[in-house]
């Protein structure tokens, strides 16, 4: 059977890819290996209690809505997206806590009262600083990169101004606040590159920036819903999705990509798009022969991002605690360096619970709720051994919650799931690392897997794996990008809908209009 192009996964970056293809008029199919759509952006069902199985910050819409925009479709009427306000609850260990918002003359007299004048205004500053820091960086973050020689060009030079690549977030931090705690809320959203504020580099100080100007989101039905209603979206124009059919080989002719062997049938297609986790799709699916600067032994060398422990509890109760909470250790820099060096944080570590019910009672059974609990932890490692200790850890994890008021939690259980990052191993997710590679500036731009996979023809990237990096907006990003440049290759200006199907600061080629 013959596609334009095939999708291999049906995560958010191969559904948001399809959905762009598609609206260009191609014929696509996805294929995905589970039962159902969303990857890692799914929902669990479990003893009526829904939850998500990992995103639940919905933040930085802008991409979003352009992308729904070029298919003719306003994002938040679709997704039922919910503002947050308090956006969330940070609590510190050594004392206070912050309600974060997009009110900034709220989060001043905050910060004010926890931490004096000096940091308050320091706020004003960081606000302003990293507004500016976005506008100069977007271009770097929405165009392909190619290698080296991009660093000559115009976008380039604009971000070197502004990434300060010698400084690390929490240096830059420290420029602006004296008091770590706020030091702290302006960085630990590192976390969701899976990095430690001291080692990503000082561009995502932008990370916080875009949580206090744009907000978090929550979508009616649970961050899973999402991706559930883009593939019936996708379904709805065209787009072919064959759940419980695994691609087993991606097919070449030299190093043109040419077709995929799944587990039923083969399919021939001159662009595939893989979707599945990088590392993974790579080992299991191209050929070795083909991968040089990505050879086993140099994916295994490079390094990889935090995991998580989680807590799926359905609760016979119901808490009158915000939306989203995060407890930061009273020995923050600890707990990050025992991540890094794959030990396990036991006393006090940071932990995020979700109380999504407090927005959205359609997820739990009348009178209970589902608590999403995480817990950033080091990535799947021979120096520990989940299974014999996950129920201990369990119990340390439970009463962290106290902390966050999370009165008696254990008594009100009805349902629990633990998750290990040797269980997010074992689900195609190489070292259960979750965020994928890490974010160093040694692994991002033209350093990170290219979208027009580089060592061959025909074969693109979408996902966390693949440049912008990890976290929805910036998988978004990578669909994008890689939509635009399939549609270059084949020649086709697509209709999006006032969004352009090129690159503002690259060299446009000869398109011809649907
Ligand atoms: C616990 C957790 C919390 C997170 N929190 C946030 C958050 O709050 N906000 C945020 O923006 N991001 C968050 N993320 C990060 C990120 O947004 C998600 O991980 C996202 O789902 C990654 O999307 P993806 O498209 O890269 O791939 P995935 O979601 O992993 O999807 C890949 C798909 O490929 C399929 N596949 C794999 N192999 C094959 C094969 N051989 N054949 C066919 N199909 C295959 C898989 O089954 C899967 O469906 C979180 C991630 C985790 C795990």
């Amino acid at each position: 059977m013959e596609y334009d192009a095939v999708v291999v996964g049906a995560g958010p970056g191969g559904l948001c890819c399809s959905l762009l293809l598609a609206k260009a008029g191609l014929k696509v199919l996805v294929l995905e290996k589970s039962d159902a759509v969303g990857g890692r952006t799914r929902l669990i069902e479990k003893d009526g209690f829904t939850f998500d199985r990992g995103p639940t910050f919905f933040h930085y819409p802008e991409i979003a809505e352009e992308i729904f925009q070029a298919i003719d479709l306003d994002v938040h009427e679709e997704l039922a997206l919910i503002r947050l306000d308090p956006s969330y609850r940070l609590i510190f260990g050594q004392g206070g806590h912050i309600d974060a918002t997009t009110d900034i003359d709220s989060m001043v007299s905050q910060i004010e009262r926890l931490s004096g004048p000096d940091d308050a205004k320091g706020f004003r500053r960081y606000v302003a600083d990293n507004r500016r820091k976005l506008r100069l960086s977007k271009k770097c973050l929405n165009t392909p990169w190619k290698g080296p020689s991009d660093l000559i060009s115009k976008r380039a030079l604009r971000i070197s101004r502004v990434l300060r690549p010698w400084r690390s977030v929490a240096s830059d931090l420290s420029k602006s606040f004296k008091d770590e705690r706020i030091q702290l809320a302006m960085s630990f959203q590192t976390k969701y590159l899976g990095m430690s504020p001291f080692h990503a580099p000082s561009l995502f100080t932008i990370l916080a920036y875009l949580e206090y100007e744009y907000g978090i989101f929550h979508p009616e039905g649970g961050m899973g819903s999402i991706t559930q209603k883009m593939a019936r979206i996708a379904e709805g124009m065209g787009v072919e999705i064959r759940l419980s059919e695994p691609v087993e080989q991606i097919l070449f002719e030299g190093r043109r990509a040419t077709g995929v062997k799944s587990s039923k049938t083969t399919y021939r297609a001159d662009r595939i798009v893989m979707n599945a986790d990088f590392a993974t799709g790579m080992r299991k699916m191209v050929p070795s022969s083909l991968r040089r600067k990505w050879s086993d032994r140099k994916i295994e060398e490079k390094s990889y991002s935090c995991s998580t422990f989680m807590l799926y509890l359905g609760v016979e109760h119901q808490y009158d605690t915000p939306h989203h909470q995060i407890y930061a250790s009273a020995d923050y820099e600890g707990n990050l360096r025992d991540i890094s060096e794959h030990r396990v944080t036991w006393e006090d570590p940071s932990i995020y619970v979700q109380n999504a019910c407090v927005t959205d009672p359609s997820l739990a059974p009348e009178g209970c709720s589902t608590l999403y609990v995480l817990v950033p932890i080091t990535h799947a490692h021979s120096s520990i051994d989940w299974d014999s200790i996950k129920h201990e850890y369990r119990d340390i994890v439970i009463s962290q919650m106290e902390k966050m008021g999370f009165h008696g939690v254990a008594e009100h259980i009805v349902s629990e799931t633990i998750v290990t990052p040797d269980d997010w191993s074992s689900s195609d997710i190489y070292k259960g690392a979750v965020f994928s590679l890490a974010h160093g500036l040694d692994q991002m731009l033209w350093r990170r897997p290219q979208n027009h996979f580089e060592e061959t023809q025909g074969l693109y990237l979408v996902g966390g794996g693949t440049h912008p990096g990890s976290g929805l907006p910036t998988i978004f990003e990578s669909s994008r990008i890689t939509s635009k440049m399939i549609c270059a290759e084949m020649g086709i200006d697509p209709d999006w809908n006032g969004m352009d199907p090129w690159f503002d600061e690259l060299k446009r080629p000869s398109l011809n209009p649907q």
